[in-house]
């Protein structure tokens, strides 16, 4: 049999109402495509069984795959098995391992067995069976060899679905591939994405394997390069050979890591590497780049501290900010920002400064110094350098709702004086 196309339907009044997210598809997602399965759709529908039996055999008709999501639990409301196994023509049997199995787990946490976790073990005829090793309800497959089409079922919870389709779904899964998918992210920063596919397009139109996919993800852009090969060894050395083809354009110069994760990542990699030691002082992210370093497990190797200097009496006390920098060029400036690079490095002696000042809003932008305007400078090894930055905000929700323009001014500052740190410490 082969399962070239797929689809996700997950089932959940809760998911339709928006109560709660649907995460189970989104990790599915990640790992059909790294298994070289295309996903073909992905579907809601509520614990509806008519709905559902008219989903599921619709996407059945396009696709040789349906992973349905939830609705395996014990409760009246879990209906995801019977219809399934209606719709291939399936009775329920007693799978006498699985009741087993629901037996030892619920008498190891003191709980009898109910009627209803009984019917947890009453599985389609001839299904593949999943073992839950977090939960109750197995997960399984039903296949109709005649048609060519599968339908897998997890259960909804994803501390019991997401494990389980690691250790019982994928081996299954693997047994039908003839291909895997091997994948790589080039990370970008200090180019929009725009202008990254405008100088990427011939090859992306004329590459089909490997192919290369950009995305914008918080002020940077990820370039995802996949290929479908025979073995990882080979696919791996086919992403390689894209990711050369990359850094020989005008893209190249961009490049900040491959895989890196985020430039805090990469910056912790390349200083824990280099054996150098970071401060900072910031006065608009308020504490943000230190917040992202610190999120790096292993940032103690790298970082010595940071001080939040918001007030100008701060920036002259702590970081040796010049009273005449202040009154003549104001906080928000290139002198005050190297200025305060250069004090935090031997405030802290440390050997590298960082710093960012600027305006984040909404309020106290001037016509000279509008909203946006930050300035981040970097100091090391005897080296002070800056950059001026004119941070639009096209879309205000940036990070999804609530989140303001503020955050995502504050962001990119940090993102800048992190990744203008990166560049200083390579000698690019
Ligand atoms: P249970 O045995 O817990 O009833 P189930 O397989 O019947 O499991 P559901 O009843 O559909 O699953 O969902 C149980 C809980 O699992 C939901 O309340 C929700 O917290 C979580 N959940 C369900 N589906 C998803 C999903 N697609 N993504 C993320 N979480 C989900
Ligand atoms: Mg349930």
């Amino acid at each position: 049999m082969k399962l070239k196309t797929a689809a996700i339907l997950s089932v959940g009044t809760e998911l339709l109402l928006g109560d709660i997210v649907n995460t189970d598809a989104a990790f599915i997602s990640r790992r059909l495509a790294a298994l070289g399965i295309n996903q073909y759709c992905q579907s809601v529908v509520g614990d509806n069984p008519e709905r559902l039996k008219k989903a599921l055999s619709e996407l059945l008709e396009t696709c040789d795959l349906v992973i349905l999501t939830g609705g395996l639990g014990p409760t009246y409301d879990d209906l995801t098995k019977e219809t399934a196994a209606a719709l291939f023509g399936r009775g329920l049997v007693l799978h006498e391992e699985s009741l087993e199995r629901i037996q030892a787990r619920l008498s190891k946490y003191g709980r009898v067995m109910s009627e209803n976790n009984k019917k947890q073990a009453m599985l389609p005829e001839g299904a593949v069976v999943f073992k839950n090793n977090y939960g109750t309800a197995p997960g399984m497959a039903i296949e109709d060899e005649v048609r060519g089409k599968t339908a897998i079922l997890l259960p909804g919870p994803p501390r019991e679905c997401e494990p389980m389709f690691i250790e019982e779904v994928e081996p299954y899964l693997r047994r039908f591939a003839d291909h895997i998918l091997v994948s790589r992210m080039i990370n970008i920063f200090g180019m929009g994405e725009s202008r990254v596919e405008e100088i990427l397009r011939p090859i992306m139109v004329s590459s089909l394997n490997p192919t290369l996919a950009p995305y914008a993800k918080e002020g940077e852009v990820q370039l995802r390069v996949t290929a479908s090969a025979p073995t990882e060894a080979e696919g791996l050395a086919m992403c390689d050979e894209m990711i050369a083809k990359v850094r020989e354009t005008e893209v190249g110069g961009c490049i900040y890591g491959i895989d890196a994760g985020s430039i805090e990542r990469e910056l912790v990699r390349e200083l824990t590497s280099r054996r150098l030691r970071i401060a900072c002082a910031e006065s608009c992210t308020g504490g943000l780049c230190a917040k992202r370093l610190t999120d790096i497990p292993g940032s103690s190797a790298i970082l010595d501290g940071s001080i939040v200097t918001y007030a100008n009496s701060v920036k002259e006390q702590f970081v040796c900010v010049s009273r005449e920098t202040l009154n003549a060029h104001g906080a928000v400036s290139k002198e005050t920002a190297l200025e305060m690079a250069d004090g935090v490095r031997k405030l802290f002696s440390s050997d590298i400064g960082i710093s960012t000042t600027g305006i984040a809003g909404p309020d106290g932008g001037t016509p000279e110094k509008p909203v946006g305007t930050v300035f981040v400078a970097v100091s090391y090894n005897g080296v002070c350098t800056h950059r001026e930055l004119h941070i639009g905000v096209y879309n205000s929700n940036v990070f999804g709702t609530g989140t303001s323009e503020r955050a995502y001014i504050r962001h990119i500052s940090a993102s800048n004086a992190l990744e203008l740190a990166l560049e200083l410490v390579r000698g690019r």
